[in-house]
């Protein structure tokens, strides 16, 4: 891939380059915001993988800021038992936050297991509602990035102008190589996993079973709705010690002699893979007008199940700003927030699913522990927030992740859904500056005095009863800042000079 300067003129808002789970959910977040998006993947079909096979409690929030929340939960399994077994014996089941329960702040208690072929399924259909679909067999090769924007070149010859270009290309990113932004960690070659996606009759589809023996293990998981199950497991090795490619077979064999049961029958593969662990990150987000996000910018041990879903919530952060720009409502300095927000999250998810990986590897080991060893509250990502950001413009929880709560008829995630920042006023003391900064910023703040008699969003938000107090929100649910009722006017100037 080559990259030079040049100058060039502008033809779509924004190129995404890869249309996985990070591509899809930033094209749908500029899409809705009223930006021209083009979304590229050289495969020539969406693929039918399972992969990461589970959402989050925060990207079900986001999920369901896209409209694509309701779809998600009646595709995916809320909560599934993990049987967990040593030499063939079942020997404990363990659910995963089955004891939590939704609050008026955190409405969702636990994530999703859904494969991620349907989850990207779903984006796609979110997206074709705003009229984007995503341009499958086409293949970037190389592109030039000037004053006024990028053009990018397909394999087949084509040209595509855009203003900013994203490469939500995946771990091998080659927008990333092409930029020679570093990407530095480890690859642990040795330790690797076989995976795919198999049918599997004779098994107990209300499980996640999983056996443990000295020296292999295999799992099983089952979908809702689907007849194939996810394998991973033990790779077969040669005589010198190297990983085997899986085959149906190998797999049948891991199940025998890991279950010692005769009964399981697995057939009709449709993917296989050998996963192996990649700990990197991405030396910065953005070069000039390209920009990383996903994969592309961080890969780390599947631990935890954050793969996609710090990928989404990278895009999810980016979409707005990026919208912002291209329309005029912010300058483009707005857009070094993303890297300086998502870079920091990037080395704690780094950190994070390593110790992870070390809690499940010596889990397994004991008897009364499984794969639920990974299982943190870190590991919903609620509590990320981006207090160091400079976007966070006073309060003690600004940068924090915008609390639910009820609000009328409604809850505050329905004000929130959309691109627009969302001015709460708590008490009648801040109606005033409601109107004000609503009708200053009428083209990207919607406002909200909130009407809660139980006072669960005061709680949430840190506001006396009885003060009258401002919180601006973010278009991606976090706090910029919370305040007096009589700084409406600061708050109109502030988002008046986004991005100066
Ligand atoms: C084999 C495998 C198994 C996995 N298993 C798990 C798991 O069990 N649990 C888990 O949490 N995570 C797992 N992951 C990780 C998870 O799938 C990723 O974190 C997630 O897919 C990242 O999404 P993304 O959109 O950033 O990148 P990707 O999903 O990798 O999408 C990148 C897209 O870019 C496209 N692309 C690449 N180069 C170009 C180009 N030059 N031009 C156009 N398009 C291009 C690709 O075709 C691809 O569709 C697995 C990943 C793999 C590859």
């Amino acid at each position: 891939m080559t990259t030079t300067t040049a100058e060039a003129t502008t033809a779509t808002d924004v190129l995404i380059v890869g249309a996985g789970p990070t591509g899809l959910t930033l094209a749908c977040t500029l899409a809705r915001a009223g930006a021209a998006v083009r979304i590229i993947d050289k495969s020539p079909e969406p693929h039918r993988a399972s992969r990461g096979k589970g959402i989050n409690q925060r990207t079900r929030e986001l999920f369901d800021d896209l409209g694509a929340g309701a779809e998600a939960a009646a595709s995916g399994t809320e909560h599934i038992a993990l049987r967990k077994y040593r030499d063939g014996v079942a020997i404990a089941d363990t659910v995963p936050f089955a004891d939590r329960t939704p609050t008026p702040a955190t409405p969702y208690a636990s994530g999703l297991l859904i494969p991620q072929w349907r989850t990207e399924e779903i984006l796609r259909g979110r997206l074709a509602g705003h009229g984007v679909e995503p341009e499958f067999g086409s293949e970037l090769t190389g592109f030039t990035q000037g004053a006024d924007g990028v053009v990018a070149t397909l394999a087949d010859g084509r040209r595509i102008e855009a203003a900013y270009l994203v490469g939500c290309d995946g771990g091998r990113s080659p927008v990333r190589k092409a930029l020679g932004v570093t990407f530095e960690g480890r690859t642990d070659a040795e330790e690797c996993m076989v995976i795919g996606d198999v049918r599997a009759d004779g098994l107990d589809p209300a499980y996640w079973h999983q056996w443990f023996d000295e020296d292999a293990a295999v799992m099983l998981c089952p979908f809702r709705g689907s007849a194939h199950w996810q394998l991973q497991g033990t790779p077969e090795r040669d005589a010198d010690g190297r990983p085997l490619a899986p085959t149906l077979e190998s797999f049948q064999r891991l199940v025998d002699r890991c279950s010692r049961q005769a009964g399981i029958r697995l057939s009709d593969p449709t993917w296989f893979s050998t996963y192996r662990i990649n700990v990197r990150m991405a030396g910065r987000l953005r070069t000039g007008r390209v920009l990383l996000a996903g994969d592309a910018a961080h890969v780390h041990s599947i631990a935890g199940g954050l793969g996609m879903n710090t990928g989404i919530q990278d895009a999810f952060n980016l979409g707005w700003k990026l919208a912002y720009v291209v329309r005029g409502l912010a300058a483009p300095g707005l857009l070094d927030t993303y890297e300086e927000e998502r870079l920091p999250v990037a080395a704690w998810t780094l950190g994070l699913t390593d110790e992870r990986l070390r809690a499940v590897t010596e889990g397994v080991k004991r008897a009364g522990v499984g794969t639920e060893a990974v299982i943190t509250d870190d590991v919903t990502t609620l509590g990320v927030g981006y207090g160091w950001s400079s976007l966070a413009w006073g309060g003690a929880n600004a940068g924090e992740r915008a609390p639910d709560g009820p609000c009328g008829d409604g809850r505050l995630f329905d004000v929130f859904a959309g691109p627009h920042f969302t001015l709460l006023g708590f008490g009648r003391g801040s109606a005033q500056a409601l109107t004000e900064a609503g009708e200053e910023c009428a083209d990207r703040l919607r406002t909200c005095l909130v009407d809660d008699p139980e006072g669960h969003a005061r709680r949430a938000y840190g506001i006396g009863e009885g003060e009258d107090a401002l919180v601006l929100v973010r278009p991606d649910n976090h706090i910029a800042l919370s305040t007096g009722a009589d700084r409406g006017a600061e708050i109109a100037g502030r988002l008046l000079r986004l991005g100066h």
